[in-house]
């Protein structure tokens, strides 16, 4: 299939899918744990669901170690999963090492955060292009038009001046819009953004995600957006995921989920960014909020991963993990938080039972 027959595929066609995906790290044991049974782990994503489809940006928003870079990572099928499903077009996919993995990564391209690490430093940027076009059988009949034309699709023109230098001759900008051209060489239908402008000047920032928005629109290229910065997901994303200690506690459409956000968790977030408008600059993190830090992913809390931080915490957060609840404001807009359960809300007011065995508890 080629790029110009993915551009005519529909609009919102589902291309992938993860389905209660889940990916626990073991963790190396210590001298004195070697004659124990039990093996420890990392959480790092646990039951997380989510959908790219065509021409639609996702954004994957979370503090550091929330485990988004990890779902980057397992969608690409980088990392073996736990458990859960990885569906391409409704089918199925655990894709191995070797050719079969070169298929998968024709269709599924990753763009990491750190253009300089992902370009060889010793190798042109022809050389980077030409062996990407190679791989995928993508170079057609004349090589040189297909490099012109893959740089010209990420504006770095003319060509010519671009070809022959090597990375550290070119700004962190270019580098970045060079690692772009490498996945667009595959003809990709769906392409996993890490953190793709948050090493890149702040003046440059922009023009990188504009465009990856030109890109998606042009190509119809699903497209998922990791950032710590909630600010840039309303401007770029089409739907915004909040991603908390490896589960996902918020969804939705961008506006709402940046406008009108339901969790607590999101709510944190966005208080930590001074200028929802801005896309400049970094965000205080939550820590220096005083908002208290990420938990143990190797012995999460009980219930609601988010309790020893939230200001709304109940009783019942401490041991039933939240499920999924429709807020109602917007069509798909969902929070995993038991404050929309009203059931577990009205427990709470004073003189119901439950916050009768809560007081007593508590004196
Ligand atoms: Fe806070 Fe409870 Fe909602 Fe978790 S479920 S975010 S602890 S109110």
């Amino acid at each position: 299939m080629t790029s110009t027959q993915d551009a005519k595929a529909p609009a919102g066609e589902v291309v992938l899918e993860a389905i209660g995906l889940t990916k626990h790290f073991p963790v190396r044991r210590s001298l004195r744990g070697l004659f124990s049974k039990q093996q420890n782990a990392v959480h790092a994503v646990d039951d997380v669901n989510l959908t790219l489809r065509r021409g639609h940006v996702v954004a994957l928003v979370g503090e550091s170690g929330s485990g988004k870079s990890t779902m980057a990572r397992l969608l690409a099928q980088l990392y073996p999963r736990t458990g859960g499903d990885i569906q391409l077009h409704g089918k199925s996919t655990h894709v191995r090492p070797g050719r079969q993995f070169r298929g998968y990564a024709a269709r599924v391209q990753m763009i990491f955060q750190d253009p300089f690490a992902s370009l060889n430093p010793v190798h042109t940027i022809r050389y980077h292009l030409s062996r990407a076009l190679k791989i995928h059988d993508n170079a057609g009949d004349d090589l040189e038009t297909a490099l012109h034309g893959l740089l010209n699709r990420v504006a770095l023109t003319p060509p010519e001046r671009y070809l022959d230098k090597f990375p550290h001759e070119l700004s962190g900008g270019q580098r970045q819009r060079v690692a772009i051209a490498r996945a667009l060489a595959a003809e990709p239908e769906a392409l996993l953004a890490d953190e793709p402008v948050s090493m890149l000047d702040v003046s440059i920032r922009l023009g990188v995600l504009n465009l990856l928005r030109d890109l998606k629109e042009r190509l119809n290229l699903a497209i998922l957006y990791i950032t710590h910065d909630i600010a840039s997901a309303r401007y770029f994303a089409d739907e915004t995921m909040v991603m908390y200690a490896g589960r996902m506690v918020e969804g939705g459409d961008s506006e709402t989920v940046t406008q009108s956000p339901a969790h607590p968790y999101t709510r944190l977030l966005i208080d930590s960014a001074p200028d929802p408008d801005r896309l400049t600059g970094d965000t205080d993190t939550l820590q220096d909020r005083g908002s208290g830090e990420p938990p143990s992913l190797i012995h999460p809390p009980s219930g609601c991963r988010f309790h020893p931080r939230c200001p709304m915490a109940m009783p019942r957060c401490t041991t039933d993990l939240p499920v999924k609840i429709e807020i109602g404001d917007a069509p798909g807009h969902w929070a995993a938080c038991w404050l929309f359960d009203e059931a577990t809300v009205a427990a709470q007011q004073p003189g119901s039972a439950a916050a009768g065995v809560a007081e007593e508890g508590q004196s």
